[in-house]
């Protein structure tokens, strides 16, 4: 029998496709094994303010294909301080919760991390929810997959008002330090360019790429840009390259939310739910501080301190293999 009684469950960070998913395997596997579920609500803001809710199996009940998250999250300050830290664990302790789950990006489990180095007592486990697919330790985030499709849908469409225009269209997606989206993106929708911020000097070579297409007579030109202060921005890159390419008429969109929205794909459905039950199977095993993820399709259990260390980096082959078709 697992000493463990009752268990928190939470969403942190950026909200991402899945989540409720994953928060239901939770409740339910717990609910299974004879645990008692409490929802913190708005991430580690709601374990300093006791935003606690109990949840029951029908709490649950038709989540699986909603986005967002029931629990709401947030971004919190004070958990970064040693004084908010405490009033949390204080208040964990008041309410009886003897383990936690954290649903949340690299932050979100960097603040687990740092948490349970001054508590021992409390187990917590990490899953990763993140739609940027940038954390270490797991070949896949939940939510990466519907925003990605996301993506796909709204490009296709782009694609088509510009070809029949002669355009060139400057597309930003999520992912500012992790050009995951980007790069996977512009390979489904066969981007003439990629950018991303893991590698340097790329809009200073789009002007040579641009021209190549050119000579070619593409109707279209697509470029996939990563947003963030590294390549400026679409709008930034589309001003640069504007004033050369005057056949072209130039367009910026801006993906911007979309991305996060939306029901979650089958596989972030199917990613979350086993996520979900085996962070809770992990708790039973009494296993603390790690995140579970997936590698090479089977479940990996990855010491936080591996995950917050180590940076996930993007296939630089899956560019140049993007390059090559695009000519
Ligand atoms: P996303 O990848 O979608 O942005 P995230 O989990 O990385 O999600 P962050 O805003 O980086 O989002 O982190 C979420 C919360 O985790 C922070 O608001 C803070 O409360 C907590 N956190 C992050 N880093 C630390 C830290 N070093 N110490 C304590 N808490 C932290």
């Amino acid at each position: 029998m697992s000493k463990i009684k009752k268990i928190g469950v939470l969403t942190s960070g950026g909200d991402a496709p899945g989540m409720n998913a994953a928060i239901r395997a939770v409740t339910r596997t717990a609910i299974f094994n004879n645990m008692e579920v409490v929802g913190i609500r708005h991430g580690y803001h709601g374990m300093i303010y006791k935003h606690f809710t109990h949840l029951k199996v029908y709490s649950v009940s038709d989540v699986l294909a909603k986005g967002g998250t029931i629990l709401k999250t947030a971004r919190s300050q004070e958990f970064m301080t040693a004084e908010g830290r405490k009033q949390a664990y204080d208040n964990l302790k008041e309410e009886g919760i003897d383990a936690v789950v954290v649903i949340g990006g690299d932050g979100s489990l960097t603040g687990a991390r740092v948490f349970c180095d001054e508590y021992y007592d409390i187990p917590f486990i990490g899953i990763p929810g993140t739609i940027d697919n940038d954390i270490y330790g797991t070949d896949y985030t939940i939510g990466y997959d519907t925003a990605q499709n996301t993506v796909v849908e709204a490009v296709d469409k782009i694609r088509d008002t510009a070809s029949s225009h002669n355009r060139l269209f400057f597309i930003e997606v999520m992912g500012r330090d992790a050009g995951f989206i980007a790069l996977k993106t512009g390979i489904a929708c066969g981007a003439e360019a990629i950018l991303i911020p893991e590698v340097e000097g790329q809009v200073e070579n789009l002007q040579n790429f641009l021209e190549k297409g050119n000579k070619r007579k593409k109707s279209s030109n697509i470029i996939i840009v990563a947003e963030g202060e590294k390549s400026g921005g679409a709008f930034a890159i589309a001003e640069k390259v504007k004033e050369d390419f005057k056949e072209y008429s130039v367009r910026v969109s801006i993906l911007g939310h979309i991305q996060r929205g939306g029901a979650p794909s089958a596989f972030d459905r199917v990613s979350a739910s086993t996520l979900g039950y085996e962070a809770v199977q992990a708790l039973l095993d009494d296993q603390k501080s790690v995140m579970v993820g997936f590698h090479n399709g089977e479940i990996d259990l990855v010491p936080f301190r591996k995950v917050i260390k180590i940076k996930k980096k993007v296939d630089p082959a899956q560019l140049e293999m993007a390059d090559v078709l695009s000519i």
